[in-house]
């Protein structure tokens, strides 16, 4: 039996439910939009979808099967393109505002710079740091609200991932928990048909270009609610390259989506 059996109702009914959610949250909040209803849009929908991810998480770890992946381990953090979409960047940067945060921000802005124009081949060959990583401590500085992509990486094997990133110009394969992968990418996928349906900005961004535009434009949560392409700059079209981050963890799996979700999908892109 395939490990993808073991997401319960399957990767389609999934995307589906999601899907349903996160339309409902976003309809709730346009009704509401003269209250903070625009504005708590991402965190509304981020917090529902995170909760997805989790129970998902667990019905996947119920294989018995369990990955690697823990809290304090970073490996992946090193070199990886990680992508996100808009939401979620505007979560992360609301969690960034204190005063003592300044030279943090500092850091993803220099680091979107930085990694603007290159490859995901030569990110992961020249093991660039994300931003967002304590590298002292080896841990995530925004873990409770980090991507739904960093979420999904499900590696089996630590040592694994260690072993990438020491040999970051070969292609060295990473074993993964599949049904992990596949649950965290229908989660992804029903909140990007949601957006693009609702006419908001779906696309997948560079995280730390997503999240300095995020930080550095005022209102920039009841912008992008209202429709507003604020993250155009950080948009990606390009997934990861055939090597390099790629080999290690992504792109993660597309999810078995419906014909009518890949249409409206599509209809989404278009209307842009
Ligand atoms: S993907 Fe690898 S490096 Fe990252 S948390 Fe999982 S086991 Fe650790
Ligand atoms: S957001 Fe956090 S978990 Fe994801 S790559 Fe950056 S430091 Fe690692």
């Amino acid at each position: 039996m395939s490990e993808r059996f073991h997401i319960a109702g399957g990767a389609d009914q999934v995307v589906q439910s999601v899907l349903e959610t996160a339309t409902a949250l976003i309809a709730e909040s346009r009704a509401q939009a003269d209250g903070p209803g625009l504005a708590a849009l991402p965190t509304t929908l981020m917090a529902e979808v995170r909760a997805r991810s989790m129970t998902l998480q667990e019905q996947a770890l119920a294989s018995g099967r369990r990955p690697a992946c823990r809290e304090g381990c970073a490996w992946c953090c090193y070199g990886t393109r990680v992508e996100l979409v808009a939401p979620e960047a505007l979560v992360i940067a609301a969690s960034l505002t204190a005063p003592d945060q300044e030279a943090l921000r500092t850091r993803i802005r220099e680091t979107a710079r930085r990694v603007q124009s290159m490859s995901a081949a030569d990110r992961h060959r020249e093991r660039i740091a994300c931003p967002l990583l304590d590298q002292e401590r080896g841990s995530c500085r925004v873990y409770a609200v980090r991507p739904l992509a960093c979420r999904g990486l499900g590696s089996m094997n630590s040592e694994a991932c260690a072993d990438a990133l020491a040999h970051s110009d070969e292609d060295r394969p990473i074993p993964k928990h599949l049904p992990l992968l596949v649950s965290q990418s229908a989660v992804a996928t029903g909140m990007r048909l949601a957006l693009g349906r609702a006419g908001l900005d779906e696309r997948l961004l560079e995280a730390s270009a997503a999240i300095d535009i995020a930080l550095s434009h005022r209102h920039a949560a009841q912008r992008w609610a209202g429709g507003e392409k604020l993250f155009g700059p950080a948009a990606t079209t390009t997934r990861a390259g055939p090597v390099g981050a790629a080999a290690r963890f992504g792109p993660m799996p597309s999810p078995v989506i419906t014909r009518n979700q890949r249409k409206a999908l599509r209809r989404a892109q278009r209307g842009r």
